[in-house]
């Protein structure tokens, strides 16, 4: 085993354990699960694994932390980004959080199967936590094993680096670890489960804070360490904020829909649907966070979700998102409330920092995907709403429809009576292309024409915004079930390649079109995985 030598990028690693430095612990150090009062964390150490294997690692969360290949191909990095290992100046915890899950307040859920393991400070003098995700039972477990599978891992490890190089902002993912034993699964719910890999994430964050964490010391009335969180937090997290000034909660309030506002028109432009859109799954800092039952729209549906179980309501549907957003937030609001104590004030701040700047930007947003720099209300309001009712007139592909769009040049005159060429590709039935959808979508670009004949943008102006905007790789949920299924079987590379494929969403990468720019496979239609998850 490689020594842990002075020497070794992961002996130099450089911890400061703010958060249990400064917040209260549970005093009971026993790990067994409870209710856990007037504390913000348990201390818990990871459970040992058999076999840890490492699968993948993320080279840019490696820099981020100031290690090197070899210290990540090393068994060290193995054994301590499975558990196995605790590094000195390491203070393994899990957070106290608790949740409004589908609309009810669900009371105490939090870190069940998630350890932190402590905060490094890098050479850049940035913070980041490092946290287990499946390294075993914590008092928060309830009557869950705290471990993971390795496909839920494997589309956490993946879809947190995808976000990233889309530009989302996220928690980001070191490494993908098999354990080497088997966990006990029930896939469908259908009482018949089965043995799956094991696998962990090592995630990595600045703070892995929710809104829940919060709204279980407001639920709790606990207003003096509802406090204390809050100043820690505002403090290590948002330190450009003055706290001395008076409204000091209310601009870190605001700061926290503004974030979430940018958050949400991010995931409306990529195509991502988070699923379990559940206030103790809502970061503090803003980022997409608990990768879970999450799906990436292929054709352009705004009601779909990925989630089994929100088939039937549909609260976490894709167009959703942004009103779930803001319900997430009101809550917020409510918990934050004992220390604004101002009502009108809170429901402005709602209105300006969240739901103004949500539509605003998902109108520029909307804008660019198009090729617009700005958004007009008077010609654009109409041109968005026809043409995403046109998507869904026909099931089209949101990502190869936007990405093709591009490379259509609109001064040139179109025949009429069939689908551009340039687009063709997007459409999932051909059957669906009737002479009155032709008609609808032929006036459209028409209108399309116009909009940009009165503005000043030139056409090679305009493609290069749209290949900015719209991704032309993206996480399919099918194949990240084909590189789950071959790493079930032994082979990681599926993985790696994915991951490689998705460090350039934007570029056209040729040589990986045959294989990964293309719509879902028929097959992959219904198949679990592909279509669904829970
Ligand atoms: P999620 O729906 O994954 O965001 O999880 C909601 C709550 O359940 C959180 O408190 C999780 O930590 C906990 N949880 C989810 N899966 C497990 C598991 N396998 N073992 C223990 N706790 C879990
Ligand atoms: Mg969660």
């Amino acid at each position: 085993m490689t020594k842990n030598t002075p020497e070794f990028p992961l002996a130099k690693l450089h911890f400061d354990n703010a958060f249990t430095r400064e917040l209260p612990a549970d005093p009971l150090l026993e790990n067994m699960r409870r209710q856990v009062t007037g504390s913000c964390y348990s201390r818990v150490k990871p459970t040992k694994v058999a076999q840890p294997s490492l699968i993948a690692y993320a080279r840019e969360v490696a820099d981020l932390l100031d290690l090197d290949k070899d210290s990540c191909m090393s068994e060290l990095f193995t054994e301590v980004f499975s558990g196995n290992s605790i590094l000195t100046g390491m203070d393994p915890f899990a957070m106290c959080y608790g949740g409004h899950q589908f609309g009810n307040w669900a009371g105490q859920l939090g870190d069940g199967r998630a350890i932190n393991l402590g905060e490094i400070v890098n050479s850049r003098d940035e913070r980041w936590v490092l946290q287990l995700k499946g390294a075993g039972p914590t008092p928060y477990s309830r009557r869950a094993d705290g471990l993971a599978v390795l496909r839920s891992s494997v589309r956490e490890f993946l879809c947190s680096e995808a976000m990233y190089h889309l530009g989302v902002p996220t928690t980001r993912a070191l490494s993908l670890i098999d354990t080497g034993e088997p966990v006990l699964r029930d896939m469908f719910y259908d009482g018949h489960p089965e043995e799956e890999p094991g696998a962990i994430v090592c995630r990595v964050a600045p703070s892995f804070l929710r809104f829940g964490n919060y709204e279980i010391l407001a639920s709790r009335g606990d207003k003096e360490l509802l406090k204390r969180l809050a100043d820690y937090t505002i403090k290590t997290d948002f330190p450009h904020l003055d706290q001395t000034a008076e409204d000091i909660y209310l601009q870190w309030f605001s700061e926290v829909c503004s974030r979430t506002a940018r958050l949400i028109v991010h995931w409306m432009r990529v195509g991502f649907v988070h699923g379990v859109m559940n206030t103790d799954n809502m970061s503090i800092l803003g980022l997409t966070i608990d990768y879970g039952p999450y799906g990436w729209l292929e054709d352009y549906d705004p009601e779909w979700t990925p989630n089994t179980t929100d088939s039937v309501g549909k609260r976490y549907a894709f167009s959703n998102q942004g009103l779930i957003a803001q319900w997430n937030l009101v809550q917020l609001a409510n918990t934050l409330y004992p220390l604004i104590n101002d009502a009108t004030a809170l429901q402005s701040t709602l209105d300006n920092a969240y739901t103004r700047e949500f539509t605003s930007g998902w109108k520029t947003m909307m804008a660019n995907k198009i090729g617009l720099d700005r958004f007009i209300d008077e010609s654009d309001t109409h041109l968005i709403k026809e043409l995403t009712d046109i998507l869904q007139e026909a099931e089209t592909d949101m990502t190869i429809f936007f990405r093709q769009l591009a490379k259509l040049d609109i001064s040139e005159t179109l025949d009429i009576s069939q689908v551009p060429e340039q687009l063709i590709q997007a459409y999932y039935r051909p059957e669906q292309l009737t002479p009155v959808y032709l008609n609808r979508l032929h006036k459209w670009f028409k209108d399309y024409r116009h909009r940009f004949q009165a503005g000043s943008i030139t056409n090679s102006a305009r493609t290069a915004l749209m290949d900015r905007t719209n991704p032309k790789y993206v996480l399919r949920n099918y194949l990240a079930q084909e590189a789950i299924d071959k790493a079930a079987n032994g082979d990681n590379s599926g993985v790696h390649e994915l991951l490689e494929l998705l460090r350039r969403p934007y570029d056209e990468q040729p040589e990986m079109e045959k294989q990964y720019y293309r719509k879902r496979p028929e097959w992959a239609r219904h198949k679990p995985g592909c279509s669904m998850l829970s």
